[in-house]
């Protein structure tokens, strides 16, 4: 299994990175995690866009969703899209969402996509067991574990401290969690994000292999969260735009 980072800037699009977008590939299958702002360009650095099988969106807030619009207009005007429908996996009430963000009085984005809504549970997807488990977050969001070729990664997407993405991360080889607040700041509303620290006591909780932190808004020292998860767990890294992962 392959990852790519395509955007890790959290909460919107940062100077060095576009918001939330990950590329895992396995057997050829190529499979994109959330769509934020400004992805949709630095994808196609990677990759084609007539070659990806199929969207899968944590959830419907904006800085991870919001470049399914330019997705849409690549593959409408293109020229080049296979005019295949790009299979997309998101919580109930994506069509709809997507669709108002594309445009107000628009048909529909069904041309481009064929949509399947989920719900906390395993599915196949392309080559990938994917586990799913509800988060810690103000709106319908869910962690992800992609399992392929007996290797695993759970992606956090956005959460709070959650037991259940403790549960769903339990002995993967690859933790890619947000830790978009900073510790010791006691404003920061609670049930909406992980400090660095909270990252790290995730992955030790679960007995990962290592940690990637991810989804550090520009305004947060990225070096003081590096600091704090390492604390609770020693594999930790940052993750950078461009960067490939294989597990
Ligand atoms: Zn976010
Ligand atoms: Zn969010």
């Amino acid at each position: 299994m392959r990852l790519t980072v395509v955007g890790c800037c959290g909460s919107g699009p940062g100077p060095e990175s576009p918001a939330s977008c990950y590329l895992l590939e396995h057997d050829g299958f190529q499979l994109v995690v959330d769509l934020g702002n400004g992805a949709f360009g630095a994808l196609q650095r990677t990759i084609d866009p007539a070659a990806v099988d199929a969207v899968f969106l944590s959830h419907l807030h904006a800085d991870h969703c919001l470049d399914v619009a330019p997705f849409v207009v690549w593959h409408r005007y293109s020229g080049r899209s296979p005019g295949k429908l790009v299979p997309l996996y998101a919580p109930v009430g994506a069509e709809r969402r997507l669709a108002v963000a594309y445009d107000i009085d628009g048909d529909g984005l069904t041309d481009v996509f064929d949509f399947v809504p989920v719900g906390a549970g395993a599915f196949e997807l392309g080559p990938f067991q994917v586990e799913l488990a509800r988060t810690a977050h103000p709106i319908e969001t869910y962690a992800a574990r992609f399992t392929a070729g007996g290797r695993s990664l759970v992606y956090t997407g956005d959460t709070g401290p959650c037991e259940r993405v403790v549960e769903l991360a339990r002995g993967a080889d690859v933790l890619l969690a947000e830790a978009a607040h900073p510790d010791g700041d006691p404003d920061q509303p609670p049930g909406l994000h992980l400090t660095g620290r909270q990252a790290g006591e995730h992955a030790a909780a679960a007995g990962v292999g290592r940690l990637l932190l991810t989804h550090i808004p520009a305004w947060v020292d990225r070096i003081g969260q590096l600091a704090a998860a390492s604390e609770a767990f020693a594999e930790t890294e940052l993750v950078s735009p461009g960067q490939v992962f294989d597990l």
